[in-house]
């Protein structure tokens, strides 16, 4: 195999391959490594890939709002020269409620017109007719099954919102495998079963990488996309503990469970993100629905270590059910639990960091908090604009890149996914960003 590439990155996750396809067709000579069998395989194999635009700042809005669009029309996106599956997008709005963690969504409501996002604001009688098993009290805010104030309701009625324009993709692993092919035919070179061992700086620039084979790959720049090895490989890179924002690793579980009574009552697809009772919820296949936390108080974050993490569900997995159930009286509690436990890479604020390093030619596309696999084709292309600026000789340090968004024309400044901010106190500090 060559062994001089222009660009080598690391992990062949959502964020590695989007960005592998981007870059490739801007005209690098890309190489992919992972030490996986194939595309898409880490924590992006395990995603519910529920794409929705309600973020608690402008900029990640935007980034979701863009990526929607991409995702709507995912052919017309990889323009793929062969006949192969391609991953299926379904159509299904977003349902919320105002509460007082969110704001009410008042900041959301305001993105929304700014980015011209639809919205409607349902009536209380209109959900009852749409969801006529569900009750539609407040019980929030959300708690854990063991304390005393879980299952009351305070008596008041829940205000929602719903956003027409949202869905989800049901095969997240085949969706970058699709991007791999996409990459491949613009001559990028992926190699699995691989790690990148070691990365190789001379006078602050990033020269190569040494691969578990123990091919060396001379390059000009490296991509960190590496999902919960992030910080691993910032430590190959002698950045370990370098940034302002720093990342962790933590376990995160998703329950597959029967529930007729979740599809509104003409059946058009929901998503929900109850933010009243601390759960989130999709449609799978069948009458099935996945199920998630969006965390409580109480609820205890789940260190782990990438190379060594439990993937049973553990005794917690039941909270966001029992949750649900408040909203969806209905809902059996089954014995036994199905699901995935899979890993979240997140920044100390929950919002990503897209950058470039103090080590030239060495960049970031880490800390994607649970909620960037909507984001990721326009992440790729992000990354793709912040590698072509820096490497012919950019400041973004001191005078940020400017993106603009190429399919609903905003601007944003990608000084805000920098290493080096300050926590973000916009942040709801939640998956939810
Ligand atoms: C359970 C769950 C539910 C989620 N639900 C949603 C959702 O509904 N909506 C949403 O937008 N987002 C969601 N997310 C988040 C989203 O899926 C992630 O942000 C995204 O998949 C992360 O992609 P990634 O490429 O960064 O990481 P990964 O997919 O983990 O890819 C990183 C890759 O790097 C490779 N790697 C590691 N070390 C090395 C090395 N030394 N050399 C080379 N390669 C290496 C790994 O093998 C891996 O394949 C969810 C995540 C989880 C876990």
């Amino acid at each position: 195999m060559e062994s001089r590439f222009d660009a080598v990155i690391i992990g062949a996750g959502i964020i590695g391959t989007a960005t592998a396809f981007a870059l490739s067709k801007s005209g690098w000579r890309v190489l992919v490594a992972d030490p996986l069998p194939g595309a898409g395989q880490g924590a992006t194999s395990s995603s519910l890939a529920m794409i929705r635009t309600q973020y608690s700042t402008l900029e990640g809005t935007a980034l979701a709002w863009e990526g929607f669009h991409c995702w709507q029309d995912w052919p017309a996106y990889l323009a793929l020269d062969s006949d192969e599956a391609i991953a299926p997008f379904h159509h299904a709005g977003v349902l919320t409620f105002k509460t007082s963690s969110n704001g009410f969504l008042k900041p959301h409501l305001a993105f929304s017109r700014d980015l011209e996002i639809p919205f409607e604001e349902w009536p209380h009688t209109k959900l009852q007719q749409r969801f006529p098993q569900w009750d539609l009290e407040s019980f929030g805010p959300p708690v854990l099954s063991d304390d005393p104030h879980f299952g009351s309701s305070s008596g008041e009625s829940l205000e929602c919102v719903f956003f027409p324009k949202g869905g989800y993709c049901p095969d997240p692993q085949l969706a970058a495998h699709n991007l791999q092919r996409g990459a491949e035919q613009h001559q990028a070179r992926f190699r699995f079963g691989c790690a990148v061992e070691a990365i190789h700086t001379e006078q602050e620039r990033v020269q190569g990488v040494r691969l578990s084979d123990g091919q060396e790959i001379s390059c000009q720049a490296v991509i960190n996309a590496a999902g919960p090895h992030a910080q691993k490989i910032n430590g190959l890179a002698g950045l370990a503990q370098a940034h302002n924002i720093q990342t962790r690793v933590i376990h995160h579980e998703t329950v597959h469970i029967r529930c007729p009574q979740a599809a509104s009552a003409d059946h058009t697809p929901i998503m929900l993100y109850d933010t009243d009772v601390g759960s989130y919820a999709r449609a799978d296949t069948g009458e099935n629905i996945l199920v998630g936390s969006l965390g409580a108080r109480g609820e205890v974050e789940m260190a782990a270590d990438p190379d060594d993490f439990d993937r049973n569900l553990s005794s917690h997995a039941i909270e966001p059910l029992y949750r649900l159930a408040q909203r969806i009286p209905p809902l059996g509690i089954p014995n036994t639990l199905s699901g995935v436990a899979d890993l979240w890479d997140v920044s100390d604020d929950w919002i990503p960091i897209y950058d470039r390093t103090d080590v030239g030619g060495f960049y970031l596309a880490i800390g994607t908090s649970g909620n960037q696999f909507k984001t990721a084709p326009v992440v790729g292309e992000l990354m793709t604009a912040l590698v072509n600026a820096c490497e012919n000789g950019a400041d973004h340090d001191r005078e940020p890149i400017q993106f603009l968004l190429p399919r609903t024309g905003h601007t944003i400044n990608l000084g805000f996914f920098s290493r080096n901010r300050e926590p973000n106190p916009a942040s709801s500090l939640s998956v939810l960003s």
